[in-house]
């Protein structure tokens, strides 16, 4: 019997600079300070795999984590992470009494969620963070329901059921006259709820665009996102002029080189890995030091002119990366390809293998 060693398939790969990811959440710590910072690491931490960025981010200086879904929040839980999570995406699935036991705060919308609460007859009071609608009309209270939310909320916290910490809504980010308006609702909705009752151990607004240019919207702590991953949440300046680095490069090993008038290299990445097919005129990658234009994208390879550039089999290509060294950032391939850099990043798929770099 002869024994063949097994060919391994070339796989593309995302590298996480988790020293990027730690340097830009002091960053943006700092900047906030004394507000705090609550990482989002919602869509397994925008596709940079959820408990590596966790753990990274809370060494970093973020004193919470905000994940979404309640089974997110089940998963760091399990590995050990003590911090404050906040969930606020509830479904007729949540196990809300799963989520109480392990003290995963919950951000609470409407009545419907308070009494699911009071169903789920956990061994302790729910913490709860009341969210208030202040003009995104995505997942809070309206200004008409929040009186009902707020009495609610009261009433179960005088019998145990719930801890009332926090009155919170989520900015919409269109533009600063929109910003503020919220603003002055979100104030407005704090002080009818202060009047029915309640009190507010915090406060928080802001993600990463109020979070950085609209002081007054930091309140107790920033939900930074975007911001964290190394990308601009605006469109007039890029993450490098916030002092923000990109944290992960996406790699694509060459698979076949066809030589003819000019070299033609196929990279095992495409679509099913979540690189866009919009803008493939304008899109192109790092390949034997050079720029080299995208000819095709497939559903799990591209192709790429390389000119004369000296390239084989095995030779890696770089779609997005740090910005230096002839790399683009996700910034500007998502310019090329008509999207956002939280699209590019969070749009890597599972397959694709995440590698830490420390
Ligand atoms: C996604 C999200 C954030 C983070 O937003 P960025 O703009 O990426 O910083 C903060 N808060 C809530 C409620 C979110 O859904």
């Amino acid at each position: 019997m002869t024994i063949v060693d097994a060919i391994a398939e070339p796989l593309p790969r995302a590298v996480i600079d988790l020293a990027a990811l730690r340097r830009n959440v002091a960053h943006l710590t700092a900047l906030i300070s004394p507000a705090e910072t609550m990482l989002a690491v919602k869509a397994d931490a925008y596709g940079h795999g959820l408990l590596p960025i966790a753990e990274a981010g809370l060494e970093a200086g973020a004193t919470s984590l905000a994940v979404l879904e309640v089974p997110a929040g089940l998963v760091l839980r399990r590995a050990g992470i003590t911090v404050p999570l906040l969930a606020w995406l509830h479904g007729e699935d949540t196990d809300w009494r799963a989520a109480i036991e392990a003290d995963i705060e919950l951000g609470i919308s409407a009545v419907w969620q308070l009494e699911a609460i009071a169903a789920a007859a956990a061994d302790r009071p729910a913490v709860v963070h009341l969210k208030v609608d202040t003009g995104l009309s995505r997942n809070g209270a309206t200004r008409e329901q929040w009186p009902h939310l707020i009495d609610a909320a009261l009433e179960l916290q005088r019998q145990g059921v719930v801890r009332i910490r926090a009155a919170w809504s989520h900015l919409a980010d269109a533009s600063i006259a929109d910003d503020e308006a919220a603003l002055a609702e979100f104030r407005s909705a704090v002080a009818e709820a202060e009047e029915r009752g309640a009190r507010f151990e915090i406060l928080h607004l802001a993600a990463s665009s109020a979070g950085i240019r609209m002081p007054e919207a930091r309140f107790d702590l920033v939900r930074f996102g975007i911001a964290a991953y190394g990308f601009s949440p605006f469109d007039d300046c890029t993450g490098a002029e916030l002092g923000l680095e990109p944290v992960m490069r996406l790699e694509a090993p060459v698979v076949e080189i066809h030589v003819g008038g000019t070299t033609r290299a196929r990279l095992g990445i495409g679509f099913g890995d979540g690189v866009p097919v919009l803008g493939i005129a304008k899109t192109s990658v790092l390949l034997g030091g050079r720029r080299c234009p995208v000819v095709t994208v497939d559903v799990d390879t591209m192709t790429v002119d390389a000119g004369s550039a000296r390239v084989a089999v095995g030779d890696t290509a770089i779609l997005f990366g740090s910005g230096h060294d002839g790399t683009v950032t996700a910034e500007k391939y998502a310019d090329w390809a008509e999207t956002i850099a939280d699209e590019m990043v969070t749009g890597v798929a599972l397959r694709v293998p995440r590698i830490y770099e420390n």
